[in-house]
């Protein structure tokens, strides 16, 4: 659904995307849903507890992410000795080996967009929650959207670390505690995403600040 900050579903209209017919918007209720009058197309959903739905896997996917900074990613094990590996020595790895700007591509992806994904989502949806006005709700939710190609894509990135990994046959490999909570945590924020209704969210929102 297209972001437009000053877009509010009691008052605008709407054009339908398969019969360009303009409908009035009506105020919904949550867990309703739209259709075009003319052919039945959907126009737009209210998600039954959109917001809240979206804080809980927000905060789910933080715990995640926490736990997939706690413990080893991968484990090598090689002549006796293992040697264990978190989320973070990816980056490192790449940085050592002089490959620093896939270094920096890789901390980006596994830690800095994950976190500040779930961050905006908390501090956007936890304040609503609460019945206050988040800090720069249209600036987070654009942060949100600019965002979102990079949340959905770091499945790839670990899959390349995974398989990059598995290549090189000189050492045992074992997936780590980390690797499992990662994927929880790409899960998470993907339904965190999904369950986010930006219709719910201004409409929440305009009831905060009346
Ligand atoms: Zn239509």
């Amino acid at each position: 659904m297209a972001i437009d900050s000053n877009f509010t579903y009691t008052e605008a209209y709407l054009a339908c995307p398969e019969c360009d017919l303009v409908h009035a918007v009506p105020s919904i209720r949550e867990g309703e849903q739209g259709r075009c009058i003319r052919c039945g197309a959907l126009l737009f959903v209210r998600h039954k507890d959109s917001l809240d739905r979206a804080l809980a896997f927000a905060m789910t996917g933080l715990m995640f992410f926490i736990l997939a900074n706690m413990f080893p990613l991968l484990t090598f094990e090689m002549e006796g000795r293992s040697e264990s590996n978190r989320l973070i020595d990816g980056a490192i790895a790449f940085w050592t080996a002089g490959y620093w700007e896939l270094g920096i591509v890789v901390f980006i992806f596994s830690v800095v967009a994950p976190l500040a994904v779930l961050l905006v989502l908390i501090t956007l949806l936890l304040p609503m929650r609460l019945g206050k006005a988040p800090p720069s709700p249209q600036l987070q939710v654009r942060i949100l959207t600019h965002l979102k190609p990079w949340a959905m894509s770091e499945i790839f990135i670990l899959g390349i670390i995974v398989a990059f990994v598995k290549l090189q046959d000189f050492a045992d490999v074992s997936v780590g505690l980390s690797l499992f909570a990662f994927v929880l945590m790409v899960a998470a924020t993907v339904m965190a995403y999904m369950t986010l209704d930006e219709g719910a969210l201004w409409s929440r929102l305009k009831e905060i600040q009346a």
